[in-house]
């Protein structure tokens, strides 16, 4: 059975799917985007990814398309026709169609909505965790509202190219003084000398990691001490251990930046237990 998506209201085949021509998130990058972990054909961190969904509309004054309620069921019967049980959920949701212009159209047009489902390897990426990424740094140079999901990625997607030429899985942006914010797609960790995990603060200009806050919440509960303080590619290479989050890559270990190993250079314990931990709580509360 082929992929299914779920566009403007219609389950379509995916190689026939078709967005407008003038759809604004197409045009204008005037969209915003989720991705869902699946764990057993459900959704991890349901709480944590409504909200920032309903966040970002927010903050750009695109509506909700449906309720979250609806949203939930139309997701999960999108998984449905794909039959995938380990993978991830990708919704975009735009302004709209509208004659190309810039200022939003004078008269409302409905929300464009679109969802994909793809499926994970999970014995594949169980394999790279155990072996561990590099990740390459590279300046930031993205917008000051990078707390909103927007599918304007290009600075992400030249990084990510960048970091894949160089045979890393990751980019760490790093800040005008020498800090990095955090990764293309992914939010960026360390492990202190002292056992003290360090990420940055999301009043800094980061995405709020869904999987960040999840993780955040499991250290609480097990008593590691956090220190949500930024920190230096060389701070890094300095630690015992490095990591980094997010619905794609969960908690994947890092083992050297700029090709300067971190730590003794091999996966660590700590990064790996996160990964253990955090993935039977995202299987636990998927809904
Ligand atoms: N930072 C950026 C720029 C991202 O694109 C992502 C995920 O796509 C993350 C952080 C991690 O966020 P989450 O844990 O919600 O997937």
């Amino acid at each position: 059975m082929g992929r299914i998506a779920y566009v403007n209201g219609q389950f379509v085949r995916h190689g026939q799917a078709v967005v407008h021509i003038e759809d604004r998130g197409y045009q204008l990058a005037d969209a915003v985007y989720e991705v869902w972990a699946l764990f057993g054909g459900k959704l991890a961190d349901p709480e944590g990814h409504f909200a920032r969904l309903e966040r970002s509309l927010g903050e750009l004054r695109i509506p909700m398309p449906m309720s979250r309620e609806a949203l939930t069921i139309v997701l999960r019967e999108t998984v449905r026709q794909n039959r995938v049980s380990e993978g991830l959920v990708y919704l975009q949701v735009g302004r709209g169609v509208a004659t190309r212009g810039h200022a939003f159209p004078d008269e409302p047009v409905p929300p464009s909505i679109v969802i994909t489902v793809s499926s994970v390897d999970r014995a594949a990426t169980e394999a790279k965790a155990a072996k561990g990424v590099k990740v390459i740094t590279t300046p930031e140079n993205r917008w000051g509202r990078c707390d909103i999901k927007t599918v304007g990625l290009l600075p992400n997607a030249l990084a990510k190219q960048a970091a894949k030429e160089r045979g890393a899985a990751e980019a760490w942006f790093v800040d005008d003084l020498g800090f990095v914010t955090e990764g293309a797609s992914s939010n960026a960790w360390i492990v202190d000398s002292d056992g003290t995990l360090r990420t940055r603060d999301t009043n800094a200009n980061i995405l709020r990691g869904v999987t960040r806050h999840t993780l955040l919440d499991v250290l609480r509960e097990e008593g590691v001490k956090v220190d949500e303080r930024p920190f230096t590619p060389a701070e890094a290479v300095d630690a015992k251990e490095a990591f980094i989050t997010g619905a794609g890559s969960l908690v994947l270990p890092v083992i050297a930046v700029d090709d300067k190993p971190v730590g003794d250079g091999v996966v660590g314990p700590v990064a790996m237990k996160l990964r253990r931990l955090y993935i039977e709580r995202a299987r636990a509360t998927a809904i």
